[in-house]
């Protein structure tokens, strides 16, 4: 979290401890601070205050968004269209509603892992009731022409929702000109707290909430109000909109020269995405001959943390459906490493990577039986 972030919060728990549902000063006090993040929440992605609605972090927006147009509109239609490489939240959302009768196409991608418009018009059914694409994706960074999608949305009459958990904070965001009707944020992706986030929900969107209960936000999400993740969300979306140009464009030089180091100082090793619209912040690296999770280990051996393509699930190694599906093989997939760069990350930091990695690498090759020098 940013320092400033914190800053705010400390007080939250210790004076101003609230229930924004109270009509005693306590209560207002926390509504009024829950009002003032909101605003600023908003005015990161150019939204209405209304058109906010806090909700438990990333995973929960996608999931109130998907399943909430679902079961609203079943009358319509049971028909869904997403991609092959969303982020889980997603993913597994949309399979689920298979399981319960609902059919999606799963749209695939680009080798640089770009969803083509062309494809998402041709998917359209009269049974269609929600299009569903991430704004930029986790693990390559690849950004999707989330605006074509969305006017191809608007101009069916269908729903549209965009994850935008990656993109909010690292790049521009204007949910008018994207035309989307839903989109998924989460505060800790902006040096925010973990446990909070939000969903954009255009006026006059249908959505069946997940969560019943007291009718807070709007009858939208029940639940006491998480005040000191919410002031906390509030200050880090500030933070990003004030700051985002001058600080993306830094990151943006850290990451390439990052890039650009490896590949000078180790032979064999490729960008994932290279040369797709990517967030500055994001690098996704294949080694050959070498194992992603022997990468991790042996980095944060030297204090640096990264993270495989693979997700590491019951003793079993399975391979990114992200790389999977950019077309990269299960040894590709599982010589990929991710660096996730911030505002935070400084030159020496970038440094110590480029130094430590050449060797790193050079062991670990070692031990292939498919390497020669
Ligand atoms: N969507 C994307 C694209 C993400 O990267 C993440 C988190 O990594 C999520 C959703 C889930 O967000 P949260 O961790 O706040 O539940």
């Amino acid at each position: 979290m940013r320092p400033e972030v914190g800053a705010a919060m400390m007080p939250v728990f210790t004076e101003h401890f609230g229930n924004a549902s109270s009509i005693h000063w306590f209560g207002q006090y926390a509504k009024a601070l829950m009002d003032d993040a909101r605003q600023q929440v908003a005015k990161l992605i150019n939204a209405d205050v209304a058109e906010i609605v806090f909700v438990s972090g990333g995973t929960e927006a996608d999931n109130l968004a998907i399943r909430g147009i679902a079961e609203s509109l079943t009358s319509k239609g049971r028909h869904i269209i997403t991609s092959k490489i969303e982020h889980h939240a997603v993913l597994h959302t949309c399979r689920d509603l298979e399981e319960q009768g609902y059919d999606v196409t799963w749209l695939p991608v680009s080798g640089d892992g770009l969803v083509d418009p062309e494809n998402v018009a041709k998917a359209i059914r009269p049974d269609t009731i929600l299009i569903s694409i991430m704004h930029a994706n986790n693990e390559i960074g690849t950004i999707e022409p989330i605006a074509e999608i969305g006017t191809i949305a608007e101009q069916a009459d269908i729903y549209f929702h965009s994850d935008g958990v990656q993109a909010t904070g690292k790049i521009p965001v204007d949910v008018r000109q994207l035309k989307a009707d839903l989109y998924s944020m989460s505060a800790h992706k902006i040096h925010g707290p973990k446990g909070i986030g939000a969903l954009f929900v255009k006026k006059g969107t249908p959505l069946k909430p997940t969560m019943t209960g007291g009718g807070h936000e709007r009858n939208r999400r029940s639940g006491t109000e998480n005040i000191a993740g919410i002031v906390g969300f509030g200050v880090a979306a500030r933070l990003a909109r004030e700051e985002l140009n001058s600080d993306m464009t830094r990151v943006r030089q850290l990451r390439d020269r990052l890039e650009a180091g490896l590949k000078s100082k180790i032979a064999s090793i490729h960008v994932n995405a290279e040369n797709a619209l990517r967030l500055p912040n994001t690098s996704n690296i294949m080694v050959d001959y070498a194992e992603g999770e022997g990468l991790v280990i042996a980095l944060d051996l030297k204090g640096i943390a990264a993270s495989t393509g693979s997700a590491c699930s019951s003793g079993s190694l399975e391979p990114s459906h992200v790389l999977t599906a950019i077309g990269r093989t299960p040894d590709e997939n599982h010589g990929s490493l991710r660096f996730s760069l911030s505002s935070m990350t400084t030159e020496q930091d970038v440094n110590d990577v480029l130094e430590v990695m050449p060797s790193i690498v050079e062991r670990l090759r070692e031990l292939s039986p498919h390497y020669r020098r």
